[in-house]
């Protein structure tokens, strides 16, 4: 408990601001027993200015919704009004560099019909900046990720996660820091948590969208690429050519960009030091604190006034 929350903490649930310790969650949550809701996961930053910076706030309440429509989960909420609520359970809490979990899961129902409310959810909890500077020894999976027919793998679904953490604990479990996982062909998907790029002749390559959960941070690596003329490719690849790389990495909102040290046993031949990896960490790390007037706080405030 003490980890996320403790007597003073404050979430926003279905509204409302109330102290985390004393919501009551349902026990017949169809959510709870079946793994059917959407969540998402942010962070904000204390930007170069002082201030509180959600990164990337309106397209991770987008997705979020997204998220909800493709799971026919009911989603009366708009992006704007659960930004402005983001950043006041922020303040309630005196938090600036913080993990933020939106979550949005069902009403007592223990049948598979579909709902006509849902509840929502934001909590969060104090995060350290930049967690990614050790080197990740990563291991190729026995589990492969969920099968797109028989899921919505583009949706952040709470029940996806039963494959991640079976893939974490087994890496884990066998010495490694981190899972790789293959798709349901065999070709190289992403982590448990987070999508992956490796390098090679001076390119960076990451597997395209059909398998994976299309990551907000592998977008803005792609944002970054195209400033720096960093070429990128989308394309399938299999655990062998990535073990032939020059380097690789895992990158996510709570990972950021996360450089890797071997893949099963096998280290990478170029240091990370020396890697386009590298560079886009340290790219990455001066976007997420940067307070300018980029595409995403325009639509953020385009967004917030449309709700007003
Ligand atoms: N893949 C999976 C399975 C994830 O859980 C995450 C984390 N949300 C990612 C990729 C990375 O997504 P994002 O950059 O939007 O955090």
């Amino acid at each position: 408990m003490a980890l996320y929350y403790n007597e003073h903490t404050i979430l926003y649930h279905n509204g409302e601001y109330l102290q985390a310790s004393e919501v009551k969650i349902d026990l017949y949550s169809q959510t709870l027993h079946y793994g059917y809701g959407v969540f998402e996961g942010i962070r904000s930053y204390k930007a170069e200015n002082g201030s509180t910076r959600i990164f990337k706030a309106v397209e991770h309440y987008e997705r979020l919704k997204n998220s909800a429509n493709a799971l026919n989960i009911p989603y009366h909420y708009s992006s704007g009004e659960l930004i402005k609520a983001t950043y006041e359970v922020l303040t309630r809490n005196n938090l600036q560099d913080a993990y933020i979990r939106p979550l949005v899961y069902a009403p007592a129902n223990m049948s598979f019909i579909k709902n006509t409310v849902s509840n929502i959810v934001i909590a969060v909890w104090e995060m350290a900046p930049f967690l990614g500077d050790k080197l990740l020894k990563v291991m190729t999976s026995s589990f492969q990720r969920p099968n797109p027919k028989g899921f919505k793998i583009e949706a952040k679904a709470t029940g996806h996660y039963v494959n991640s953490i079976l893939a974490s604990q087994e890496a884990k479990a066998n010495g490694y820091d981190e899972a790789l996982l293959n798709d349901m062909n065999g070709y190289v998907a992403e982590g448990p948590g987070a999508n992956v790029f490796f390098e090679r002749n001076g390119k960076l390559i990451t597997p395209p969208e059909g398998n994976i959960l299309p990551g907000i941070t592998r977008a803005t690596v792609v944002e970054i690429c195209n400033k720096l003329n960093i070429p990128v490719v989308e394309k399938l690849f299999t655990t062998e050519e990535l073990r032939n790389a020059d380097a690789a990495f895992f990158c996510g909102t709570a990972a950021e960009v996360i450089g890797w040290e071997s893949l099963d046993g096998v280290n990478f031949r170029k240091p990370w030091n020396e890697s386009l990896g590298r560079i886009i960490q340290q790219a990455y790390k001066d976007r997420v604190i940067e307070f300018r007037e980029h595409e995403e706080s325009k639509k953020e405030k385009a967004n917030l006034l449309v709700t007003e």
